[in-house]
């Protein structure tokens, strides 16, 4: 089953897409929770980290290496920023395509709420 973020991979719909090459594609969040909000995710789906094989490793490493070049175009690399990965209902994941936020352009408070 294929997700709202294939169509936006393949540019069936549209988005605010900032990175792309044949391996990771970026886009910014529709629903921005900071000034900076992108979603850096893999080409091919891959629906939970609970689902990464160890033939992904390479392919999860370009969405690292994708977020240090997006946060170095966005101008905060060097404040700082967060990359977030949700699993699963716990996790609060929303969308079943692999999806990294980048967090940034202010200074984002306390990882979790404590409760
Ligand atoms: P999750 O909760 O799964 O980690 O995050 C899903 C994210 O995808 C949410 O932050 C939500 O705003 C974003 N999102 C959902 N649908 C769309 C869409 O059609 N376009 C874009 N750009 N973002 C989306």
């Amino acid at each position: 089953m294929s997700t709202i973020f294939s169509k936006i991979i393949n540019k069936e719909i549209p988005s605010d897409m900032v990175y792309q090459d044949e391996h990771v594609t970026a886009f910014r969040d529709i629903e921005p929770q900071a000034p900076v909000h992108i979603l850096i995710v893999p080409n091919r789906k891959i629906a939970t980290v609970n689902d990464i094989q160890e033939e992904d490793e390479q392919l999860i490493g370009k969405m690292f290496t994708a977020a240090r070049k997006i946060a170095a175009e966005e101008g905060i690399a060097a404040d700082g920023y967060r990359l977030l990965i949700n699993c699963n209902k716990h996790g609060g994941q929303e969308v079943f395509h692999l999806h990294m936020h980048l967090f940034g352009g202010r200074p984002l408070g306390p990882m979790l709420l404590r409760r």
